[in-house]
């Protein structure tokens, strides 16, 4: 099974029939259908490791100043407090809580509608431990691992560069900041080189990454996509750009 991240952008896009959205039904359409689903959200960035462990997850309406009809969206895909309870046990010692509060934010739903608008596929979410470094991100996706050999999907949702301060949310199309697309160009070659290191340790990577990072939450999926890399995996964009002048929505696939 193939480990994919997505840039999710704009909670609108989940209403939307865009290039985005067309990506990433494609990408449903095209890929091996999955048993499960593992979404790392960058929405659920709290302390501690926790995984959504409810039989029906509700559709988590997490943002607002949106239209009505974003609101009346839900995502009525099951649970599995089964792959639950076996990530629990792969992430060992780790402590995972098995949460019954959460459910799918919209950095899951926003992109599941279209990957897998049937909403057939079990999900469950991942959280990402706010109080932990990227290294140690990548090495919890590691122990992962042995999912992908079981068909369940694990998919990273957040976006590369995530900068809201600069965003433009008018309807105008506006010309994408330099340093945001440099620094989705040096990602880029370093995911084709499959050189982690200095995507892991990306405070490293000067001004660009500094503005293309604020804050780690929407950038860590990705941490968790590349450590589920293996050395046989291609590595393919089906989506690569930027939205708004500042919030990159590539979408990288391994396997
Ligand atoms: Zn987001």
């Amino acid at each position: 099974m193939p480990v994919i991240f997505v840039g999710h952008g704009n909670p609108l896009n989940a209403l939307q029939d865009n290039d985005y959205t067309r990506a990433w039904r494609t990408i449903g359409q095209t890929i091996r259908k999955p048993k499960a689903i593992i979404a790392v959200s960058a929405h659920w960035y709290i302390p501690g490791t926790f995984v959504t462990a409810m039989g029906w997850p509700r559709t988590i309406h997490d943002f607002g100043g949106f239209p009505p009809e974003l609101y009346q969206l839900k995502y009525n895909a099951p649970g599995s407090p089964a792959l639950a309870a076996r990530v629990k046990e792969l992430l060992s010692p780790v402590s995972v809580g098995l949460d019954h509060s959460w459910g799918l934010d919209h950095g899951t739903w926003s992109v599941l509608v279209h990957m897998f608008p049937e909403a057939a596929v079990p999900v469950v979410q991942l959280s990402i431990d706010e109080t932990q470094p990227a290294q140690f991100h990548y090495e919890l996706a590691q122990r992962l691992q042995p999912l992908r050999d079981e068909d369940v999907l694990i998919l990273g949702s957040g976006n590369l560069v995530h900068n809201l301060h600069t965003y433009a949310w008018g309807k105008h199309a506006v010309a994408p900041f330099d340093w945001a697309i440099s620094f989705e160009g040096e990602v880029i070659s370093y995911l084709l080189a499959a050189d982690h290191k200095p995507i892991i340790h990306y405070e490293t990577l000067g001004r660009n990454a500094l503005l293309a990072v604020p804050t780690p939450e929407h950038y860590l999926p990705l941490i968790y996509a590349i450590g589920l890399y293996r050395r046989e995996d291609q590595v393919i964009f089906p989506i690569k750009g930027i939205d708004g002048g500042s919030v990159s929505m590539l979408a990288v696939q391994l396997g």
